[in-house]
């Protein structure tokens, strides 16, 4: 499964990032995928306040669906002002033989990442 960067497309229709606090607006993670936490090696510091301090994350969902799918969102603010820097968005879907993780965040990238749910996976082999 590809994953393209979304955030650059919804954010003509809605504010869903700050890209003056970060330094890479969603960059490519390969296969890593945020459930929660903040990348702050994007982080640049907050342009409404000026600080450089910690990053909260606000607002957390987590969305299950019936058939085992899992969105979860949340908000990645300031914690000084409370100005918000990016929105995370974090989605896992269970297919017959493989559970697939994605991230989509200005801060935090976009990757996405793929597990077999079956035992004798040949790919794992040449991971390991
Ligand atoms: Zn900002
Ligand atoms: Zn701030
Ligand atoms: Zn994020």
């Amino acid at each position: 499964m590809k994953v393209k960067c979304t955030i650059i497309i919804i954010n003509h229709t809605q504010s869903v990032m700050c890209k003056d606090c970060l330094k890479e607006i969603c960059p490519n993670r390969g296969n890593v995928c945020l459930e929660t936490g903040s990348y702050l090696l994007n982080y640049s510091g907050c342009a409404s306040c000026k600080s450089l301090s910690f990053i909260l994350i606000k607002e957390k969902n987590v969305a299950e669906e019936e058939n085992g799918d899992e969105t979860v969102t949340y908000n990645h603010t300031c914690n000084e002002c409370g100005h918000l820097i990016a929105s995370h968005e974090y989605t896992f879907t269970l297919d017959e033989e493989f559970q697939e993780y994605s991230m989509n965040c200005a801060l935090c990238g976009y990757g996405s990442d793929t597990v077999s749910i079956l035992p004798d996976d040949p790919r794992e082999k040449q991971l390991f």
